[in-house]
């Protein structure tokens, strides 16, 4: 953000300010000269400072986090939800499973509250560093995180190997040492082997050499990281970053917009910082279509089908189109792709709303996060949109589950542009 947009979006506390009575203004300067009292005496992660500022905002960004507009609880709006941070950084709250849960049910990791912040903060970001504070006393974590902990602990990743047999088998199939390291996120693997097979179709069509290390594969780290196991979570980049080392690769494909920030992200703060090129797969297809190495065949029949079906959308991640920035070259593949029968919708690019299972908010209250996904899904239904495209597999699976009547056909983009390569 620009300094000039920085200093205009902070007009209005220099405004307030000059409002103040001498009283208040003698109080604020006491506070400012002893500011001390209001930090912990103990080394911490967290940002103090900033979680300060958000809990004394009037949290106006509340209208557009998905999580508090959904369940209508106090401690879920973000200034609420830094409140309760601080508090327990301070030791003025117990840490018990009851005070824990807002900070993880209540928090997509979506960034929309960036969008109106004039701090320009997160509240996803501000609790992840308070999360790494708080994993010192994981016994106190509710049970779900503890488990789903463990559980990653032991798998290094979401699943089981035997959960991801279809998938590990699709990806056997390529060499261990190429031009373009494939890294399929967990999610993927587990849900949709569909994916799987239209990106290594693809590849194979537009002449690029894929490489995987299946047997080696671990997960990027994010749910870790959400936990706060810090950990577990350097571990785990350590081990991708030898991977790809190994395998010779010039670039690191990623369909999952979860696992490509997080390697070009968050591997440099976890010491694994990553020197090759990371894709999330929009961005590798757009390279690949503006090198013509794409060739649609638009007469294809499952495509004339999802023709057949209506209005076709898509919906926009919030990790890719908030964090990575990633939205311009979709919408110009699907415009070229349906033509007339793409339509834009509303809440769409850096103004989408979460599909619902962003950070651990399907693991502390999946009725939660279902209910958030039924919410997005009908802002399509209102736009009268019969076909969502999306490109994560976290937003897929999330809509899949509660599709349960079928009012839509979803998609990953992915599926698409394979179907289309079809003979
Ligand atoms: S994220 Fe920004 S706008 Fe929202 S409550 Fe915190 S400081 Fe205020
Ligand atoms: S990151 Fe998303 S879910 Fe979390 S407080 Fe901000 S708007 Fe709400």
């Amino acid at each position: 953000m620009r300094i000039v947009d920085k200093v205009k979006r902070k007009k209005w506390m220099i405004q307030a300010l000059a409002q103040a009575s001498l009283a208040e203004k003698t109080s604020l300067t006491k506070g400012f000269l002893n500011k001390k009292q209001f930090y912990p005496t103990k080394k911490v992660q967290a940002d103090i400072t900033n979680l300060i500022y958000c809990m004394l905002c009037p949290n106006m960004c509340r209208f557009e986090c998905p999580v508090v507009e959904t369940s209508k609880i106090e401690t879920h709006s973000p200034a609420i939800k830094s409140r309760i941070a601080y508090y327990l950084e301070m030791n003025l709250l117990d840490k018990s499973a009851e005070t824990l849960q807002p900070l993880f049910e209540g928090c997509l990791h979506c960034s929309a509250c960036k969008a109106w912040c004039p701090f320009d903060f997160a509240v996803g970001d501000l609790l992840e560093d308070v999360t790494v504070d708080l994993f010192q006393n994981l016994k106190k974590y509710p049970q779900k995180l503890q488990d789903f902990t463990i559980r990653i602990q032991t798998n290094n990743g979401l699943y089981q190997k035997e959960q991801l047999k279809k998938a590990t088998k699709l990806l056997h199939a390529l060499p261990k040492e190429g031009e373009l390291y494939y890294f399929p996120g967990c999610v993927t693997m587990r849900n949709h082997p569909e994916v799987i097979e239209g990106i290594i179709q693809i590849a194979k069509k537009a002449g690029v050499k894929l490489v995987s290390l299946t047997d080696e594969h671990v997960c990027c780290g994010a749910p870790s990281l959400y936990l706060g196991d810090q950990e577990k979570a350097k571990e785990l980049a350590k081990h991708n970053k030898e991977l790809f080392k190994k395998s010779k690769a010039k670039a690191i494909l990623c369909e999952c917009p979860e696992c490509a920030y997080t390697l070009k992200e968050k591997y440099p703060e976890l010491g694994s910082k990553v020197k090759l090129p990371v894709l999330h797969v929009v961005e590798w297809l757009w390279d690949l279509f503006e090198k013509e190495k794409l060739s649609f065949r638009f007469s294809n029949k499952k495509i004339e089908k999802i023709l057949e079906s209506g209005p076709i959308s898509y919906h926009d991640p919030c990790v890719l189109s908030r964090k990575l920035h990633i939205y311009d070259q979709t919408y110009c593949l699907l415009a070229t792709i349906f033509q007339e029968q793409f339509k834009e919708i509303t809440y769409s690019k850096e103004q989408t709303h979460c599909c619902g299972f962003g950070g651990l908010v399907n693991i502390a209250n999946h009725q939660l996060a279902d209910a958030i996904a039924t919410k997005r899904l009908a802002e399509f239904q209102d736009e009268g949109i019969q076909t969502i495209i999306t490109s994560c597999p976290t937003c897929l699976y999330g809509f899949q589950k509660n599709n349960p009547e079928l009012t839509f056909e979803l998609f990953d983009l992915v599926e698409i542009v394979s179907k289309l390569m079809d003979d």
